[in-house]
């Protein structure tokens, strides 16, 4: 064979070197071997079933659960003279039979298929003249009802291998699973012992952040601001904020469109192709937007209310920095997030078997986790590692916990305070959420507390002096310490437990990591344009805390981190010569009628940046450039750069 791994990396794919843990995959099903791996968003997963699809006799077939991301697969592959295609609802029945025919006929190595379609079987007439030689399912944790996007179609692939002359291959991928999820993996699939990969979770160039803002809105604004130019994507969970918030923006100049299944499908593909060819910069959706989508320069992913468990939300962030480039992952958090989350558990979304106990126990475990992300003074990755399973540093130095001075402070008087509060509360028959326990404390005046004479418990108004914030994150960790517990219906109230003892009878001493108190700053004017007054909130009112930010008050500033993650930021005076090459590339992808990234990434434009080739041996090195790209590519290119 003239062609091996390594050569079919350069030509086809423009690259030098395989990611960690590709290579050994492709050495295993390469080998005839079944295969399972978990590999982080931006891992380069495809190429590890790509590269032997075109090395084994036969055909691949790809079970992927979105149309667009098929799409956007087939089409850089074609963009390398790969022979794919794909099968799915969007083809009409004349390009379907030309697929089935083209590839009846061999002339297809790489096949991806809608779940949906596979159900229904593939036609005989391909099962007979080809051999499928591997079955590849993507985005495996799809069938898993454990899972955060469980598809019962999945559940056909298993039917649909028994059925093959010959069993092929078997390769499953996905870039979260936890331990239950990769068990239903294996058994339903039917693996026979697969070689399994999991590669670290850790994306370096991610900086995780949590904000407690007052304001949202307001927040939202201060992180766009610096930030223009740059694209992202701010997910919401209610279709009505994404409407508001887009709106907003886009009257405010901002280049933002929106996303959620509530818009028809023309407005939907629409926007999203005005995001993915980088026409909007910024994508207001809620989470029916983006898995699949592989842009590669999403530079912030911000998430204007806290997702209901940490699998969702770390692939929701993850969709940041795909390019390897530093990029952030904001998250903007107020205690009703937890309340509708718990709402929407408890009252099942549009399915049914999200309303059984198991689920719904599972679900709100899945839902504290996530909480406690939100709220914890801990290293933000440790945390998200630490939830899949992976051991991590405590300091990781790129997050917005690590960068905030924190301080030992000893919480020993706060925390009898907080607990007698319960006490007394319990002792009235009563037991209540934690924003009326922190109201109580500092002594409201709301009516319900009145009305319910809770202004005449002795606890009432006794921490009347601190900010309403640092009560209610002290509450959070005598919960997650155990020494409080939280019921978990649907209206969560604190309750006492024997461990409440140590506080309030043991006097035990009790301290807790806390953000240093900095003296306020002074807050900044808004300016005009920015004073927004719209309830671009969940529509659930607006946060009862009293703070601009808490969790994320030691923000970093922008240069911090050029010291960590990737080196390949833009040399100073490079900026026009990659503005034109992106010039270059947009039209370009406008007479392919395909997205920019599908052409080059940012991040080759970078490396032609660095490079500067002035002629076809030296283009071919630069990175992402094969030798189809250099024949396609090559001379345009070279001759913007020598112009330059
Ligand atoms: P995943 O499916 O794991 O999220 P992809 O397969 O979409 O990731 O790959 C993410 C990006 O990384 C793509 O732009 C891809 O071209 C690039 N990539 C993959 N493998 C390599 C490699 N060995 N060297 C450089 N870039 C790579
Ligand atoms: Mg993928």
């Amino acid at each position: 064979m003239d062609q091996d791994k390594l050569s079919i990396l350069k030509s086809c794919f423009g690259y030098t070197s395989f990611r960690p843990g590709q290579e050994a995959v492709i050495d295993a099903l390469l080998a005839g071997r079944d295969a399972l791996a978990v590999m982080p968003t931006g891992a380069g997963k495809s190429l590890c079933y790509q590269i032997p699809a075109l090395l084994l006799e036969g055909i691949t077939v790809i079970i992927s659960p979105l149309i667009s991301l098929m799409k956007d697969q087939v089409n850089a592959l074609e963009d390398a003279e790969i022979p794919a295609a794909y099968l799915n609802s969007s083809l009409s029945p004349d390009e379907y039979s030309d697929t089935i025919f083209r590839a009846v006929q061999g002339d297809i190595k790489i096949l991806y298929i809608a779940p949906e379609r596979l159900q229904r079987g593939l036609p005989p007439q391909l099962v007979e003249a080809q051999e499928i030689a591997m079955v590849v399912i993507d985005e495996a944790h799809c069938i898993s009802q454990w899972g955060h996007d469980f598809r019962p179609s999945y559940l056909y692939i298993t039917d649909f291998i028994r059925q093959l002359p010959k069993r092929p291959i078997t390769a499953a991928f996905t870039a979260t699973a936890t331990g239950k999820v990769r068990e239903d993996i294996m058994s339903i699939l039917d693996l026979e012992e697969p070689y399994t990969i999991i590669t670290g979770f850790n994306r370096e160039n991610l900086y995780f952040e949590v904000q407690r803002p007052k304001d949202k809105f307001q927040a939202l604004m201060e992180i766009l601001r610096s930030r223009k130019n740059k694209s992202g994507i701010i997910y919401c969970s209610t279709r009505k904020s994404v409407e508001e918030i887009s709106r907003t923006l886009s009257d405010r100049g901002f280049a933002a469109t929106r996303y959620h299944a509530g818009l028809d499908d023309g407005e939907r593909h629409r926007n999203q192709d005005d995001f993915i060819y980088d026409r909007k910069t910024i994508m207001v959706a809620t989470n029916a937007f983006g898995m699949g989508i592989d842009k590669s320069n999403v530079s912030f992913v911000i998430h204007y209310n806290m997702p209901k468990n940490i699998e969702s939300y770390y692939q929701e962030a993850g969709r940041a920095g795909r390019d390897g480039e530093a990029a952030d992952c904001i998250l903007l958090y107020s205690p009703q997030d937890v309340r509708i989350n718990q709402f929407l558990i408890h009252n099942g979304q549009d399915d049914e078997a999200e309303k059984d106990e198991a689920r719904i126990e599972h679900n709100l475990e899945l839902l504290k986790a996530m909480t406690f992300y939100a709220t914890s003074p801990d290293c933000l990755r440790s945390r998200l590692l630490g939830y899949f399973g992976e051991t991590a540093p405590h300091y990781c130095g790129n997050c917005s916990n690590c960068n905030t001075v924190f301080e030992d402070i000893d919480i020993t008087i706060p925390a009898q305070k907080i607990i007698s509060c319960v006490y007394r509360i319990e002792q009235q028959g009563r037991r209540f959420g934690k924003a009326m326990i922190v109201n109580i404390l500092r002594g409201s005046k709301l009516e319900k507390i009145k009305t319910l004479a809770l202004d005449k418990l002795s606890t009432y108004g006794i921490m009347a002096d601190m900010d309403a914030h640092r009560i209610r994150t002290m509450l959070d960790y005598l919960v997650e310490q155990k020494y409080l517990a939280v019921s978990a219906d649907e209206y969560p109230v604190v309750y006492l437990v024997p461990k409440s003892k140590e506080i309030i009878v043991e006097k035990q001493p009790l301290s807790m990591k806390l953000p240093k108190e900095q003296k306020r700053k002074t807050e900044q004017p808004l300016r005009e344009e920015e004073t927004y007054t719209g309830t671009a909130g969940t529509g659930f009112g607006s946060d009862e805390s009293g703070r601009t930010s808490g969790a994320g008050l030691g923000r970093r500033s922008q240069s911090a981190r050029s010291d960590y993650g990737p080196s390949s930021a833009l040399e100073p005076g490079d900026e026009g010569l990659f503005t034109r090459l992106k010039e270059l590339r947009t039209r370009l992808a406008q007479e392919a009628h395909v997205p920019p990234y599908i052409i080059f990434s940012d991040a080759s434009l970078r490396d032609m940046c660095r490079k500067r080739p002035v002629n076809r041996e030296q283009f071919l090195q630069v990175s992402g450039v094969g030798s189809v790209k250099l024949d396609k590519y090559g001379e345009v290119f070279i001759s913007l750069i020598a112009d330059t």
